[in-house]
C-alpha cells in the first residue's frame, strides 16, 4: 500500500449533503407523518427490527468477521451480513474494513482515518466530510477482495444499499399500507440512528470511559456506547485484543454481537471463534491498573518516600500474580500436549497417562486458587493506593 499522506482539505460534497440531509429528512418526515395520522405499530416494529439487523450486520459482519476475522461463517450468513450491512449505508464492506484496519494499525496517529487526536467532531463524522486523498488500492484488504461475495457487494454497492436501505423497508411496510412510514421511519430515521451509533464508537468510546487493558491508546471501555452498538463499546478491550470475537468479556457485559456469533456457532453456522486467554487478559488488566495508580499518585504530588512503601508492599503481590499466570499458561500447554497424545489402550503405561493428566489438573487448580488469593491481595493494595491518593488530593 502507498504511504498514507495526511488528507488534503478538499471537501467531500456528496457525503456532506447525504449525512446532513438524511437526518433532516428523517426527523421532519417523522414529525410530519406523526401529525398526519398515528404511525402504525407494525412500522415501528419494522424500524426497530431493521435497525437491529442492519446494526448487527455491521458489528458481527463488517467489523468482527470481515475486518478482524475473529470467526468464520458459511456463505449464506456472509451474504445476509453483506446485504443488511449495505442497508446501514456505511460504505461497502471492502471500504469499511480498509478504513477500519487502518484505524487499528495507526490508532491515534495522522494515518488513522478517524483519529480522535484530530478532535471529537473529526472522529465522529468530520472525517467523512473530507475527500480521502489516499488511492483506495485495498492492499490491506486483499484477503477480502478474494472473497467473491465481498467483491460483488463492492461492485454493486450503491444499488444494493438503496434497495436494502430504503426500498425494502418501504416495500415491507406496503404490506400494511404504510410505504411512506417504511421509507421514512424504517429507512431514513433508522439509518440516521445506525450512523450515529456506529460513529459514537470512534468519538465517545475514544474519549469517555475506562482504559482497562491498555493506557497506551485512546480507546476506552464505555458501557453506554455498548448499549446502542450491540456490544462494541468495550473498545479498550477491543483495541488491545482485536482478534477476540467478544468485546464484552464478562457474562454481564451487554454484547449482543458476541451472543449472535456464539448462537451461530451452536447452530453449526460459525466456527473458529477466536478468544484471548483469561490469563493474558488478567495480566494486561493488572499491569494497566498498576501503571494508572502510580501515574495518578505522581500527578497528585506524591513523593518517592510516600510511594516507595506502597510499591514494596505491592511488588511481591504482582510478582506472585505474574508467576501464577505464567505457571497456569505452561500447565495448560503441557496438559493439552499430553491430552493430544493418542495412547494405546493396551499400552502398559495407560495408568501413568491418566495419572499424569490428573496431576496437571490438580496443579492447575492449586495455582488457580493461589491466583485468586493474590488478586484479592492486589485489590486490597489498590484500596491502600487510592486512600493515599485521596489524602493527597
Ligand atoms: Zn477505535
Ligand atoms: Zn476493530
Amino acid at each position: 500500500m502507498k504511504t498514507l499522506p495526511v488528507s488534503k482539505k478538499q471537501l467531500n460534497w456528496i457525503n456532506i449533503i447525504f449525512f446532513s440531509l438524511l437526518p433532516v429528512i428523517a426527523l421532519t418526515g417523522t414529525v410530519l407523518l406523526c401529525t398526519l395520522k398515528p404511525i402504525c405499530w407494525a412500522t415501528w416494529i419494522l424500524a426497530g427490527t431493521y435497525m437491529t439487523i442492519t446494526g448487527l450486520s455491521i458489528t458481527a459482519g463488517y467489523h468482527r468477521l470481515f475486518s478482524h476475522k475473529s470467526y468464520q461463517t458459511v456463505w449464506p450468513v456472509r451474504l445476509v451480513l453483506l446485504l443488511f450491512g449495505a442497508g446501514a449505508f456505511q460504505g461497502s464492506a471492502l471500504e469499511w474494513c480498509s478504513d477500519h484496519r487502518n484505524h487499528h494499525r495507526y490508532t491515534d496517529t495522522d494515518s488513522d482515518p478517524y483519529s480522535i487526536k484530530k478532535g471529537f467532531w473529526h472522529a465522529h463524522i468530520g472525517w467523512l466530510f473530507r475527500l480521502d486523498t489516499r488511492a483506495y488500492d485495498f492492499a490491506n484488504v486483499e484477503d477480502l477482495h478474494a472473497d467473491k461475495l465481498i467483491a460483488w457487494q463492492h461492485k454493486h454497492y450503491l444499488k444494493i444499499a438503496i434497495f436494502m436501505g430504503f426500498l425494502l423497508p418501504a416495500g415491507i411496510a406496503t404490506l400494511w399500507g404504510d410505504p411512506l412510514g417504511g421509507l421514512i421511519i424504517a429507512g431514513a430515521l433508522r439509518m440516521t440512528l445506525n450512523h450515529h451509533f456506529t460513529f459514537a464508537i470512534n468519538s465517545i468510546a475514544h474519549t469517555f470511559g475506562k482504559r482497562t487493558y491498555s493506557h497506551e491508546q485512546s480507546a476506552r471501555d464505555n458501557w453506554f456506547t455498548a448499549l446502542v452498538t450491540y456490544g462494541e463499546g468495550f473498545h479498550n478491550f477491543h483495541h488491545q485484543f482485536p482478534i477476540d470475537y467478544r468485546n464484552g468479556i464478562r457474562p454481564y457485559h451487554f454484547d449482543p454481537t458476541k451472543w449472535l456469533i456464539k448462537t451461530l456457532s451452536w447452530c453449526q453456522l460459525a466456527s473458529d471463534l477466536k478468544s484471548v486467554s483469561t490469563h493474558r487478559i488478567i495480566r494486561y488488566r493488572v499491569q494497566t491498573e498498576e501503571f494508572q495508580l502510580i501515574s495518578r499518585l505522581t500527578q497528585a504530588g506524591a513523593n518517592q518516600l510516600q510511594v516507595n512503601p506502597l510499591q514494596s508492599m505491592t511488588k511481591p503481590i504482582l510478582d506472585n500474580i505474574y508467576q501464577a499466570l505464567k505457571r497456569m499458561d505452561a500447565l495448560e500447554k503441557e496438559y493439552l500436549a499430553v491430552l493430544k497424545q493418542k495412547y494405546d489402550k493396551h499400552h502398559p503405561s495407560k495408568n501413568a497417562y491418566y495419572i499424569q493428566l490428573k496431576s496437571y489438573k490438580a496443579q492447575f487448580k492449586a495455582t488457580q486458587q493461589n491466583l485468586k488469593n493474590y488478586l484479592q491481595a492486589w485489590k486490597k493494595a489498590l484500596k491502600a493506593y487510592n486512600q493515599l491518593n485521596t489524602n493527597l488530593s
